[in-house]
Parts: structure tokens; C-alpha cells; sequence
């Protein structure tokens, strides 16, 4: 395909939090045990997804007048920022593959953006502890703007045009649909070939240096 640049996910495409552990204790340690509490300690992927579909992008604001709102649990916005501030790092691993499709893309001047909708301080903190910095040329973050909407892929693509892009990553709405809708290339890792029929996609993540 000859891309020019490769525009990737960040969690459970480059890196992966091996558990939630920090997270479930730091909610738990705050709030106490109760059946109100374990549902919203089980479900905040959830509730983030939706508040990425609802918002363009993420603010502590909105954020913490959000899941105040949808879970009846009073998150203060220094709530949000002591989460943020865990060592998420500590239980991280990397992809296997992800290094050899990064030294590759390297190796061939392909620009590398990741594209993540997470705050970016925590993003780049979890990158830089994996020595992984040095193979972007940026990381854009969801105060930015949140995927699937079709302007953080536009701003990911910067002054390339759309045919020299190809967006990676794990999750079928917002590295892939959506990208494809947004006129981009893309390409779905489903390590665990969940995804059945008409996807685009791999099951190692270094298999897509046959596509760039
Ligand atoms: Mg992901």
C-alpha cells in the first residue's frame, strides 16, 4: 500500500495494563465496600465509552460531573486527577510484535502517531517508561479529541493526505469504523479473532508491516 504514515491505538494495541488492581483498590480505599461501588469499579469501561461517544473530548470537568451523574457516586474532579496520577506503568506490558513493527515503520521513514483517547499525561508517562517515545513523531491525546469522531483521525493525519494513513488498533468503533467512515484505511487487532466476517484485520500486531 506504500503508507507514509501509521497512525496507532495505545491500549492493548502498543501497550497493555496487565490488571486493574491499582484502579479497583483506589476506588475501594475512597469509597468504601458496596454493591454501588462494585458497580461502578466493573463498568468504568463502559461508562468511558460512552462519555466518548456523547463528548468530543475529555476534560476533567466534564468528566467528573459525568460519573457523578451516571453513577450516583460523588467523583470530584481531584478525584479524577489522584486516578490519573496511579502508577499505572507498574502492571503494563508490551505487545508482543509491537517493537518489530515500530523499528520496521522506522526502518521505511513511515511517520508514527499514536492516537489515544486517554489523558495525556498518564499516556505519555506509560509510553516513556516503556522507552517507547522515541518512535513517535506524536502522541494525541483525548483532551484533543476522542475517536470515533472523525476529527482525531483528521488531526492524526495532520498535512498527509487520507490515502497515506493507515489506522491501527483493537477496537472495532474507534480504530476501525470509524476511520473507515472518515475515508481512512484501517485495519482492526484482534489478537483473539473475536471479530467475524467483512473486518480488515490481524492477529499479530508486527503483521502489519506487510500492509505499509
Ligand atoms: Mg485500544
Amino acid at each position: 500500500m506504500e503508507k507514509k504514515k501509521l497512525i496507532l491505538d495505545l491500549d492493548r494495541t502498543i501497550i497493555t495494563s496487565g490488571d486493574y488492581k491499582l484502579q479497583n483498590e483506589f476506588f475501594r480505599n475512597l469509597y468504601g465496600e458496596s454493591e454501588q461501588v462494585n458497580r461502578f469499579i466493573q463498568n468504568i469501561g463502559h461508562y468511558l465509552d460512552h462519555y466518548e461517544y456523547m463528548f468530543k473530548n475529555y476534560t476533567i470537568e466534564d468528566l467528573s460531573h459525568y460519573l457523578t451523574t451516571v453513577t450516583g457516586l460523588t467523583v470530584t474532579k481531584k478525584i479524577i486527577s489522584d486516578w490519573l496520577d496511579l502508577r499505572w506503568y507498574e502492571t503494563d506490558y508490551l505487545e508482543p510484535g509491537i517493537i518489530e513493527l515500530l523499528e520496521y515503520a522506522k526502518s521505511k521513514d513511515i511517520r508514527i502517531v499514536v492516537l489515544t483517547n486517554w489523558f495525556l499525561k498518564c499516556q505519555k508517562d506509560r509510553l516513556a517508561h516503556k522507552d517507547l517515545l522515541k518512535y513517535f513523531d506524536d502522541v494525541i491525546g483525548g483532551e484533543m479529541c476522542l475517536k470515533p469522531h472523525r476529527e482525531a483521525y483528521d488531526m492524526a493525519c495532520g498535512n498527509f493526505s487520507r490515502a497515506d494513513c493507515l489506522v491501527v488498533g483493537d477496537n472495532l468503533y474507534k480504530d476501525y469504523l470509524g476511520p473507515l467512515i472518515a475515508g481512512y484505511d484501517a485495519v482492526l487487532y484482534d489478537q483473539h479473532d473475536q471479530e467475524k466476517g467483512y473486518v480488515v484485520k490481524v492477529k499479530k500486531i508486527d503483521e502489519i508491516k506487510n500492509m505499509l
